[in-house]
């Protein structure tokens, strides 16, 4: 039994310096990755449920390393958050989507929205707001045109700092998200402070219900509850026909998801937005 013991430490052991061996080569590299261009952006489109147009896409960074493949963000953004890169990397994406809006609308395109990932290291800095407006800025683009999705985990952090925070974004014409929303932190007293515009729904919960349970329960309570707080309702990660149509019937705004499309390149992105249409 001694024995077995020891076997087990060891591999927990090897697990765990792996991990950290993998950290450390990440963290070595993710500068240089940033300088060299190894980062882009993919564009997931929204859909409006009412009128079936595209209505914005959400921007989703992409690491492609020369020698390791596409990293997945799953595993480098929570690393990111840890060791502080994410604050310059999400001012890479920020640019970059602005830079694609700025483009778009000198071609002559219809003036989509896109959705940004304000990471909790982002919000909580003190000059989130100017570094923001500064962004657009640069860019000639107004403010609304960028929202900005903010973890719903990240609210409760500091409500208080967060509620400044995003009431000063708001004043400025910033439409600000709350993503992940349901995946439990927040409680209905925050959430009614907090002057958001949207809930963005977390998926695994819309996946995890079932038809029927999608079309009474608790989905349509937060709906409900959403319309009379006066935000709109974004549903991701929609996979099927069926959950569009039980979204459909309780009354959910905009949908994001497999169903209608994967995160693509910018320049995938710009023919859709051509078409500007249903799928
Ligand atoms: P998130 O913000 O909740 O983004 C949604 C994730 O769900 C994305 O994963 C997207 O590709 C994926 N997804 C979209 N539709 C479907 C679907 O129908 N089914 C399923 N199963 N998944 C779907 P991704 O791109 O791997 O990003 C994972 C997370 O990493 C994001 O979750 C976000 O928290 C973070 N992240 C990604 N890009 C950025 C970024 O530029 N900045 C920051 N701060 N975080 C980012
Ligand atoms: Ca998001
Ligand atoms: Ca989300
Ligand atoms: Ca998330």
């Amino acid at each position: 039994i001694k024995g077995q013991y020891g076997k087990h430490f060891a591999a927990y052991d090897d697990n765990l310096r792996r991990g950290l061996l993998r950290r450390q080569a990440i963290t070595d590299v993710m500068e240089d990755a940033l300088a060299e261009g190894q980062f882009e952006i993919y564009l997931q489109p929204k859909y409006s449920i009412r009128d079936e147009k595209l209505a914005g896409a959400e921007a989703l960074v992409r690491w492609n390393h020369p020698e390791w493949g596409m990293q997945s963000p799953a595993e480098f953004i929570p690393l990111f958050e840890q060791n502080g890169f994410i604050t310059k990397l999400d001012q890479f994406v920020w640019n970059r989507a602005c830079a694609c809006l700025r483009e778009w609308d000198d071609k002559g395109y219809p003036p989509i929205s896109i959705s940004v990932n304000v990471s909790r290291a982002d919000i909580y800095q003190a000059d989130i707001t100017d570094l923001l407006a500064k962004t657009v800025k640069r860019y000639g683009l107004s403010p609304e045109r960028l929202h900005l999705e903010i973890t719903e985990s990240a609210y409760t952090e500091n409500p208080e700092q967060l509620i400044q925070t995003v009431g000063d974004l708001r004043d400025l014409g910033f439409v600000v998200e709350m993503d992940d929303f349901g995946s439990g932190y927040s409680s209905l007293n925050m959430i009614s402070k907090m002057p958001i515009d949207v809930l963005k729904l977390d998926m695994k919960f819309i996946q995890n219900e079932t038809a029927k349970r999608l079309k009474g329960g608790i989905l349509r309570f937060i709906i409900d509850l959403a319309r009379w707080m006066k935000l709109s309702v974004v549903a991701e990660g929609v996979e099927t026909r069926e959950q569009l149509e039980r979204l459909r019937e309780i009354g959910c705004d905009y949908v994001q998801g497999y169903y209608f499309a994967r995160p693509s390149p910018c320049g995938e992105f710009e023919q859709m937005l051509q078409r500007w249409q249903w799928r």
